[in-house]
């Protein structure tokens, strides 16, 4: 329907296989993006894309561990080949590997580095000139670059060091980010979700996962559709607005 806000924009999003990325690509495709559907599990992805084209709107999946940097740029070209253009970016995928610095591995702290950081990079240095490009010449006149962080990225509590770290840099290289994109009329966002009831727990250690479990049965966690809103609501709005942030807590959470 052209009535849609988002008609004729595309969208990449990135972990779109499960939890918070899957929503958010239903969403916006809701919205009416045609949406990239980024991750490793194939047949997970081709059933959101599946969702999404029974409720006829489009989407493609894209199978690809964006940790390895030359998948992470194909991600984004293999993007513009089926769609042509590309004018949101959700940067989603994300691991999160509670531990104390004590008890955990140095692997663990690179496997976060690796997804949470160093690929978020690599996509959105492959990202940037076309949505750039996409503000310019789109009738919307703007483009954005959603980054999921965490409430983890504005507190620090014991286990979740590494995870913080790359939570933190991630709210510090967006608005730096921000700074430089705005007279491009790229909108540069973080989206900080509270305790979620989402398949990131499931990855946890045995100990951690126990521990994260507990706190989660003690609140009535956030869905992953309730951070879809929050994402859909900023890459909504019209372009003289700019919501570059939003820390989405669940109702009873305190940290
Ligand atoms: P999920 O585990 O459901 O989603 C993570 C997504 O990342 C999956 O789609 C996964 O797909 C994808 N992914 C993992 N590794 C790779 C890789 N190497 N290459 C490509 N994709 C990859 O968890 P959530 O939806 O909860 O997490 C989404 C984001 O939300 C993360 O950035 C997380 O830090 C953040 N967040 C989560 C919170 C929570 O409590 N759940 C709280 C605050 C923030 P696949 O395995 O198919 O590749």
């Amino acid at each position: 329907m052209s009535d849609q806000p988002l008609n004729g924009a595309v969208a990449l999003v990135t972990g779109a296989s499960s939890g918070i990325g899957a929503a958010t690509a239903r969403r916006l495709a809701r919205e009416g993006a045609a949406v990239a559907l980024v991750a490793r599990r194939r047949d997970r992805l081709d059933q959101v894309a599946r969702d999404i084209a029974g409720l006829g709107g489009h989407a493609a999946a894209v199978e690809a561990d964006i940790t390895e940097p030359e998948r992470a740029y194909e991600a984004v070209q293999e993007t513009l080949e089926r769609f042509g253009r590309l004018d949101i970016l959700v940067n989603n995928a994300g691991i999160m590997l509670f531990n104390s610095a004590l008890h955990t591995t140095v692997e663990e702290w690179d496997r976060m580095v690796s997804l949470n950081v160093t690929a978020l990079l690599h996509i959105t240095h492959a990202a940037v000139p076309h949505l750039i490009d996409a503000a310019a010449t789109s009738p919307r006149q703007v483009a954005d670059l959603v980054n999921v962080s965490s409430t983890a990225g504005r507190v620090a509590r014991p286990g979740s060091s590494a995870y913080s770290l790359t939570k933190f840099g991630l709210n510090g290289f967006a608005e730096s980010l921000r700074q430089e994109l705005l007279r491009e009329r790229v909108r540069v966002s973080v989206v900080e979700p509270g305790t979620m009831d989402t398949e990131l727990v499931n990855r946890l250690g045995d100990a951690t996962r126990k521990v994260a479990r507990r706190q989660g049965d003690a609140i009535e966690a956030l869905r992953a559709e309730d951070i879809a809103d929050a994402i859909g609501y900023i890459v909504t709005r019209e372009r003289r607005v700019a919501v570059n942030e939003m820390l989405v807590r669940a109702g009873d959470e305190i940290w």
